[in-house]
């Protein structure tokens, strides 16, 4: 049975990596069908609109995108792409794995870590922020509910119970913003009963920047608020090398969308040097997702062996000679062994 995704090849390098990662993935035979749409600054060339409401509907209709990084230009009246996808689907877990490549420079190996971070509320609201009219006093909001704090914490559980992750860690701040953060931890203990076969841990989230920095193999899945999984997802990043590997999930209740957590690298657009990595690993998640679990962990491993025997390949990016489509080949060239 064939299963059509939506495919947004983005902007800068975005078309040169998702040209790569979808010759990786009809390599794979995993019957994918793409259906190509427009956002950012291509849709603004072609349509005059950074999100025409056609790819809006595409989305909507196959329910899974693959999205190249996309431009928003800076000035007045452009509201960030990604922010209005995020709205508009309800994007509420976004997903970021961690994970140590051989080759790469970075202070740690054998690191193996997803972020679950909540989306949609916590610290990131728009309204109720407020600064007085002498500019003296500036008041923001948290606002976590049970419902989306039940949505995320599960999420997390489900995940770990579907990629056979054994332990997951509940950041939270409980001790100081006793309400909000409290109602977050208080909803994952009771959900952590319900999944006695997986490890639950509680951690402040200071302590759980100092841990990670100083034994981060002790973490497998770590499940937190909006304003906490943003920095704890760049600070994992940062633990295995940085964004160049790095896929970012994001979920919704309608609709989920898997992208490189990079931006559009124009200075390097059009050399065919950029690396599809960070892409191709979020197509794997991407295949998870469609319960394609055996076809995801196949690719990672492609891209694994790629990375540890066939350097020459690789992208300067990660020390070697090669181009975007060279990688390509040559985890293409695995996948057919
Ligand atoms: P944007 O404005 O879209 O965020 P950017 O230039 O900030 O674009 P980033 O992805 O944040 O894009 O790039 C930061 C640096 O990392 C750039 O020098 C870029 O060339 C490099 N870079 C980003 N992604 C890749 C990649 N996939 N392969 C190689 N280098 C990359
Ligand atoms: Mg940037």
């Amino acid at each position: 049975m064939s299963k059509t995704i939506a495919v947004i090849p983005g902007d800068g390098i975005g078309p040169e990596i998702m040209t790569a990662t979808l010759r990786v993935l009809d390599a794979l035979d995993c019957s994918l069908s793409y259906d190509f749409v427009d956002a950012g600054m291509a849709a603004l060339e072609k349509h005059g609109e950074l999100l025409p409401q056609a790819t809006l509907d595409k989305i909507a209709e196959h329910k899974v995108a693959l999205k190249g990084p996309l431009t928003t230009p800076i000035g007045e009246g452009f509201t960030s792409i990604n922010v209005t996808l995020r709205r508009h689907f309800d994007l509420y877990a976004n997903v970021r794995p961690a994970v140590s490549f051989p080759g790469t420079k970075s202070r740690y190996e054998n690191i193996d870590i997803i972020t679950v971070r909540e989306n949609t509320e916590g610290a990131y609201l728009s309204e109720g922020q407020t600064l007085s009219e002498d500019g003296e006093t500036a008041i923001s909001m948290i606002r976590n509910t049970r419902t989306g704090s039940t949505r995320i914490v599960r999420y997390a559980f489900e995940l770990a119970v579907k990629k056979g992750r054994k332990k997951i860690t509940a950041v939270h701040k409980a001790n100081i913003l006793k309400t909000s953060s409290g109602l977050f931890l208080n909803v994952a203990r009771e959900i952590a009963k319900e999944y006695p076969r997986i490890e639950f841990n509680e951690m402040i989230v200071d302590n759980t920047c100092m841990q990670l920095v100083m034994n981060p193999q002790q973490f497998d899945v770590i499940v937190t608020t909006n304003l906490f999984g943003d920095i704890l997802s760049d600070l994992c990043a940062g633990l295995v090398g940085g964004l160049g590997l790095a896929p970012g999930d994001n979920i919704g209740t309608t609709a989920a969308i898997f992208e490189a957590v990079h931006g559009s690298a124009p200075d390097i657009a059009g050399k065919g040097i950029a690396n599809p990595c960070a892409l191709l690993l979020a197509a794997a998640d991407m295949l998870d997702h469609l319960d394609m679990v055996a076809k995801g962990d196949r690719l990672r491993q492609a891209i694994r062996d790629t990375m540890t025997s066939d350097r020459a390949s690789v992208t300067p990016d990660l020390g070697g000679k090669g181009s975007t489509s060279s990688f390509a080949d040559a985890i293409v060239k695995r996948l057919a062994a």
